[in-house]
């Protein structure tokens, strides 16, 4: 009897990081995987996909150099193969960025062109799956996944407002625009004339002047806040991503693109009125008006966010499809 280690692979039994190990038992090859000192056993060698399960063939010396070189090619063949539309998708998201500070008047372009790199990362990621996938799987996402949804979730959610932050410049015709009133502790005739500032956010801003009602004149704060369609799509792009590791869980999937949609736009929302409060009073947040449109933009937003994900499931499936035939 002897055995080999081949390199190393991700167990489909435990689903945990190995040496994958063959074994030679009077004549027959059998494939194990050893996790330190506990194995797992695969079964005989031709029942085994070794494609599937190995990740690497760094001890491949101690093998034969015929299955490195098959792997290494194909390897190599699927890493063209995944970044020509990843480098296309790239280079039209920056080109949207280029337009974009042409001015306002040239926000369908960028619209356009945010599509285009939208179906590209879809693309790179359907080639992905339907082939490099079985060599490597998403093995770095899944090793932040192996810590659990707890830690997994926070990170999406701070990736996701920065992703919406940094997006925001890439005005498009559609917006999703938030303006809130908040009484203000300002005296009324302190401010005789409406001042506006700009908000925490790009594309935020506060103004504070006086409105005169039935009862008399009242100062009032006004956060505004848009959120563009681009920024939403990309949002919905990037969630997307992370959550192709969780497909096989409907429920952890459910979960994990609810609440990290919810609580990214929740803070979202709520950051400019915080910044706000501070300099004003923290009991803004007991107003109703403000109340409910932190729940209606927080809603409104996530609905669309939720239905572009899955508009994107479904194009990645499709994609699948295509490359495959
Ligand atoms: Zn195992």
């Amino acid at each position: 009897m002897s055995s080999r280690v081949i390199g190393r692979g991700k167990c489909s039994k435990c689903g945990r990081e190995g040496s994958v190990v063959l074994k030679e038992v009077s004549g027959r090859i059998y494939v194990y995987i050893k996790h330190g000192r506990e194995w797992c056993y695969l079964g005989p060698l031709e029942r085994v996909d070794l494609s599937s399960i190995i990740i690497s063939v760094r001890d491949y010396h101690t093998f034969t150099t015929k299955l490195a070189k098959y792997l290494r090619v194909k390897l190599g063949d699927v890493n063209m193969k995944v970044s020509t539309p990843f480098i296309i998708g790239l280079a039209l998201l920056l080109a949207a960025y280029g337009i974009g500070l042409g001015g306002p008047g040239y926000s369908n372009y960028v619209l356009a062109m945010i599509l285009l790199s939208t179906i590209s990362f879809l693309l790179s990621i359907a080639v992905y799956e339907s082939t490099y996938a079985k060599l490597q799987g998403y093995s770095m996402l899944s090793r932040i996944l192996s810590k659990g949804l707890k830690l997994y979730i926070p990170l999406t959610i701070v990736l996701t407002i920065i992703v919406i932050i940094i997006t925001i410049p890439l005005k498009t015709p559609l917006k999703f625009e938030f303006t809130c009133p908040i009484p203000s502790y300002v005296k009324a005739h302190e401010v005789e004339v409406t001042i506006e500032e700009p908000g925490i956010l790009p594309g935020s801003r506060v103004s504070i002047g006086p409105v005169h009602s039935v009862t008399g004149v009242e100062t009032y704060a006004f956060i505004y806040m848009a959120i563009p369609i681009s920024s939403i799509i990309i949002a919905s792009l990037l969630i997307t991503y992370l959550s192709r590791p969780l497909v096989n869980s409907l429920k952890r999937f459910i979960t994990y693109i609810t609440i990290s949609t919810l609580a990214s736009y929740l803070i979202l929302f709520t950051l400019p009125l915080i910044v706000h409060a501070v300099s004003e009073d923290i009991s803004i947040f007991m107003e109703a008006t403000v109340v409910n449109y932190i729940v209606i933009s927080t809603a409104m937003a996530s609905a669309t966010t939720i239905a572009f994900i899955i508009i994107f499931i479904v194009l990645i499936a499709v994609l699948k499809n295509v490359i495959r035939m």
